[in-house]
């Protein structure tokens, strides 16, 4: 008799085991199938980066954004909603056209920076002037009038419109090195002339604006053939446009040699007044623990030189592919499974420190963050962000994910907090356990972050449908584990700068009145 009970007792512990074994690599089966299958990606992109476009913070097209996720969540089966933390200067970017009129024509290449004053229909067309070289800012201060009526050229003239892996490539070590030399010298050349002015690059328009010039001119670099980073104007009244390498330097060259080149901008855009700042949430809601919470995050906003393909349209096809492959395969989960879609990251991680600021409930119920926002690459880095025992946790719910995916992937445990760079880190401030899942580069930094080609081509399907995996099988384990996860934290290392003791990131609050300065 004793036997038998003890035999049944441990034949139902087998099968208990067995079974929830069979559960697991059952729905992660599941998951990889419907990733290979029968993906959306393909379409998500499509449908965001081609037909929404940029999603610039306190444009239309921010907002298209958001009802095309909900109409997309919903067609799914997932509630959304948006969800308003404040307001920003409503803006949206018109026509750009730029053309060289004299001493020949040609159209040239480039587009006004977000936020840039409109010229009208009818444009603005102007001689050129070049800041220049003076002894001090009181020098600058009596050269200033000069700019009167006319656009200001106001970066460095590249020597080379080549990136440094094709100098490498093609040229005698000695003239790359010859190369490198003096365009160190020309930087530091442009730096100093810049000093001596008394501004910055980032307060120099405002100057030249007040002193009547009627128009800038930039043209900001990104060391890789045809990329220039777009950010923001930060003038009053007049347009700031950034050109190419190839026709800043034309330009540049015709001015210098007093060959009075004019050009004519075309540069029109709509101030919008006040608008409303938002995220876009979405929700699978947990069936046995619904108040404790799988967080997929991503940031949904982009700067808009391009259409935000790998800035982060890839983190957001990412978490939405895998939301919906988890409501097909996994439609009942433990947890809940939240998607957070946020607003304005680009300046300064907004959209996710009002969630964090206005949710104190979630945040507290937090078992995982999820979030990724560097690029199109399959991910090869996962940091503990300092969390204690993380390594028990994401090193279990790693352990259910393919060998093809997680052979890409480094670990780092405990590792240190994020103090910024995306959305894991206003849940890392607060004390939530966040991960960054950190992509391969695909030349991130020079050729698509906030340039003019982050476009729907730079996209690398393969790795994006990987991560979409990965993100899956994660939030699918982090929603079934047993136990809530631990966010003890490790003692902080000494900063070998300081000499002192590193400090855990504290919560920073949102803009939520954003863009009236650089009205
Ligand atoms: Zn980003």
């Amino acid at each position: 008799m004793k036997t038998n009970k003890l035999l049944t007792a441990l034949l139902l512990l087998l099968s208990l085991t067995f079974s929830i074994a069979q559960t697991s690599k059952d729905v992660v089966d599941k998951i990889v199938a419907e990733a290979n299958n029968n993906s959306q990606l393909e379409v998500l992109a499509h449908e965001l980066m081609d037909v929404v476009g940029p999603r610039l913070v306190g444009t239309p097209q921010m907002k298209k954004a958001s009802d095309w996720a909900i109409a997309t969540y919903k067609k799914w089966g997932i509630e959304a909603r948006m969800e308003e933390y404040g307001t920003w200067r409503g803006w949206e970017r018109g026509i750009t056209h730029v053309d060289l009129v004299y001493p020949r024509v040609v159209s040239l290449s480039g587009m006004q920076l977000a936020w840039s004053p409109s010229t009208g229909k009818k444009g603005i067309t102007a001689d050129l002037i070049i800041i220049p070289e003076v002894t001090d800012s009181i020098a600058f201060q009596k050269w200033l009038p000069n700019v009167k009526g006319k656009i200001v050229l106001v970066s460095m003239n590249q020597p080379t419109g080549r990136p440094d892996y094709n100098w490498e490539e093609f040229a005698t070590p000695e003239s790359f090195e010859k190369m490198k030399k003096d365009r160190d010298a020309l930087e530091e050349a442009w730096s100093s002339r810049m000093k001596k002015t008394g501004f910055t690059s980032r307060t120099i328009n405002k100057e030249l604006e007040k002193a009547g010039a009627i128009g800038i001119v930039q043209s900001r670099w990104s060391n890789g053939f045809g990329a220039n980073k777009i950010f923001s104007a930060d003038t009053k009244k007049i347009p700031v446009v950034d050109l190419s390498l190839e026709d800043y330097g034309l330009l540049y060259r015709m001015t210098e040699n007093g060959d009075n080149p004019k050009i004519k901008v075309v540069a029109e855009s709509k101030e919008l007044g006040k608008v409303p700042t938002f995220n876009t949430i979405a929700e699978i809601k947990g069936t046995e623990l619904p108040d404790e919470y799988v967080i997929l995050s991503a940031h949904f906003d982009s700067w808009d030189g391009a259409t935000g393909a790998t800035d982060n349209g890839t983190g957001t096809i990412t978490m939405m592919e895998a939301a919906r492959i988890l409501k097909k395969v996994y439609p009942n989960p433990k947890r809940t499974i939240l998607i957070g879609n946020w607003g304005s990251e680009e300046q300064g991680l907004n959209g996710s420190r009002a969630f964090v600021e206005d949710h104190p409930e979630i945040v507290a119920g937090i078992q995982a963050v999820f979030n990724q926002d560097n690029g199109t690459g399959r991910v090869v880095n996962i940091s503990g962000q300092g969390f204690l025992h993380a390594y028990d946790y994401i090193g279990r719910w790693l352990n259910s994910v393919p060998e093809d995916i997680t052979k890409h992937i480094e670990t780092n445990f405990p590792g240190t907090p994020g103090g910024g760079g995306s959305d894991y880190a206003s849940f890392v401030a607060a004390g939530a356990p966040a991960f960054s899942l950190s992509s391969l580069s695909w030349s991130y930094w020079n050729y698509t972050w906030h340039t003019n080609l982050d476009t729907y081509d730079k996209i690398v399907f393969d790795d994006v449908r990987n991560n979409a995996i990965l993100t899956a099988i994660m939030a699918y384990e982090a929603s079934e584990d047993a136990s809530k996860t631990s966010r003890e934290k490790s003692v902080l290392p000494i900063n070998s700068r300081t000499g002192e003791q590193r400090t855990w990131p504290e919560p920073r609050s949102p803009e939520r009145n954003g863009g009236v300065d650089e009205k």
